[in-house]
């Protein structure tokens, strides 16, 4: 099983748990919580103050660099879910609604209402 680093940029330390560790890592020395370095990252040795503090960028870049892509990927689904909205209020008011259960209900509902009443009618809840 692989081994995860955990390092302690106050102390320079690392801390080693299996990959598939999902606490928090207390630095042995300090006992603040260290930062999970992975399994790729080599830690630098403890004397090289510049190993160190170029690491400490490259993590701090790596996660603005995520927490950029996750905003990213939000602002997409809630485009895709405004467009959806849109398409299905386009509608018109009657198209979509099923033979059993007509009209008064939001467009969404009518048209999942359609689509399951049609495919299963057994299925249909409304
Ligand atoms: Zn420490």
């Amino acid at each position: 099983m692989g081994m995860a680093a955990w390092v302690c940029f106050d102390c320079r330390a690392a801390v080693r748990r299996s990959i598939t560790f999902a606490g928090e890592v207390p630095c042995p020395t300090c006992g603040r919580l260290c930062s999970y370095l992975g399994y790729k990252i080599p830690v630098p040795p403890k004397g090289k103050a510049r190993g160190w503090s170029a690491l400490r960028d490259q993590l701090a870049r790596e996660h603005m660099q995520n927490d950029f892509a996750a905003d990213i990927a939000a602002v997409r689904d809630r485009h895709a879910l405004e467009h959806e909205i849109a398409r299905l209020e386009a509608m018109p008011s009657n198209q979509g609604a099923c033979s059993s259960h007509p009209v008064a209900s939001p467009s969404a509902f009518r048209v999942k209402c359609l689509t399951i009443h049609q495919a299963e009618p057994s299925r249909c809840f409304a």
